[in-house]
């Protein structure tokens, strides 16, 4: 199998061999800068299986949940591409809007809900998690 996406402009793609491992929603404050006020939908892939042709910049930071986070975006267009824990390099999440076939990043939970604001829609058939959920893998 191969998964495919890219980013709006076309300068970054990728590719994995694997199948996603798990897909959240996130609404961790970080999170709503690049969600541009709603929250993120990222899906988890090994990174071994995974392959990024283009140039990304990166924008490093420590998360709410203590890891140091690189932020990995297009330059050209500016569409937020990947988040890397460095705790944990074998796991890439990519944004699930810049896969080719945005279908597959079907969401399993929505996390850091303590952090959304009031007015945010959430799929009442998701399981919710107040914070930092166990590592995917
Ligand atoms: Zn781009
Ligand atoms: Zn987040």
């Amino acid at each position: 199998m191969e998964i495919t996406g890219g980013c709006l402009c076309g300068a970054v793609r990728y590719s994995s061999t694997a199948a996603p491992i798990v897909t959240r929603v996130c609404w961790c404050r970080l999170c709503q800068f690049i969600g541009a006020g709603s929250a993120t939908v990222n899906v988890c892939f090994p990174s071994a299986s995974f392959t990024v042709t283009g140039t990304l910049s990166d924008y490093s930071c420590t998360a709410d949940s203590g890891n140091v986070m690189h932020r990995r975006f297009c330059p050209v267009c500016g569409t937020p591409m990947f988040s890397e824990a460095e705790a944990r390099p074998h796991l890439i999440f990519v944004r699930a809007g810049t896969l080719d076939d945005p279908e597959i990043a079907r969401p399993s939970t929505t996390i850091w809900t303590s952090q959304a604001p009031s007015w945010a829609c959430m799929d009442p058939a998701l399981p919710k998690i107040e914070a930092q959920p166990p590592p995917a893998g």
